[in-house]
């Protein structure tokens, strides 16, 4: 029998590869396009280093190491199975947002040559479901890693990317777009309907 922890840990992996693997033909795609607004510079490229590092850097050495070892508690089965509920509907939701923004998805702040604005799909309920789905990741980390450090390094790092961007994001937007994004805007949630 693998213990609990080591369970946590394959899940936290199996987790991450999923994502990637549902990610990559969108990213493949994405990157052909010619760009007319690329805000990536500086800030934005500071924000993804933040979060690949909260969700991805930190958690990857304790999975390797069982380090910072001091900030461990012992692993509970019921935290884990909430870690695989929020990470299935994580997945599930990173599968619908790649669908839905198709060829406008990008990896930071940039438009694309004739970008459109997609109101369709997932994004008929949500304005930033994607950032919905990566805050579900950063909450299967906390419950599937019991360690303080690597479990919560997620959320601290997704979200200063998330808090630091989402406002530049709907400037770019509201640019780009106009009077169609303040009609988008007055009709939708940002990431959780109902709350916020
Ligand atoms: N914030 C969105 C998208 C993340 S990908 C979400 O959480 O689902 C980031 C890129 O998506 C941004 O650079 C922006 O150009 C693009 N984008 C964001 N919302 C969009 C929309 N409704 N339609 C088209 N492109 C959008």
């Amino acid at each position: 029998m693998i213990s609990l922890v080591t369970a946590g840990k394959v899940l936290w992996v199996l987790h991450v590869v999923g994502w990637y693997v549902l990610r990559w033909p969108f990213d493949r795609r994405a990157r052909k396009l010619n760009l007319t607004v690329d805000r990536r510079k500086g800030a934005d490229t500071a924000r993804l280093a933040v979060s690949l590092t909260g969700l991805g850097i930190i958690p990857a050495i304790y999975v390797m190491t069982g380090q910072p070892r001091f900030a461990s508690y012992p692993a509970s089965a019921i935290l884990f199975l909430f870690g695989i509920a929020s990470g299935i509907g994580s997945l599930i939701l990173f599968r619908l947002t790649h669908k839905a923004l198709g060829k406008m998805w990008s990896v930071s702040l940039q438009l694309k040559h004739d970008h459109k604005l997609i109101t369709t799909g997932i994004y008929k309920y949500l304005r930033h479901p994607m950032y919905t789905a990566f805050w579900l990741m950063a909450l299967t980390q906390a419950l599937l890693l019991p360690n303080y450090i690597a479990g919560l390094a997620g959320i601290v790092g997704f979200g200063y990317l998330f808090f630091s961007r989402i406002g530049p994001e709907e400037a770019m937007l509201q640019e780009a777009f106009g009077e169609e994004y303040s009609r988008y805007r007055a009709r939708t949630w940002r990431v959780l309907p109902y709350i916020y």
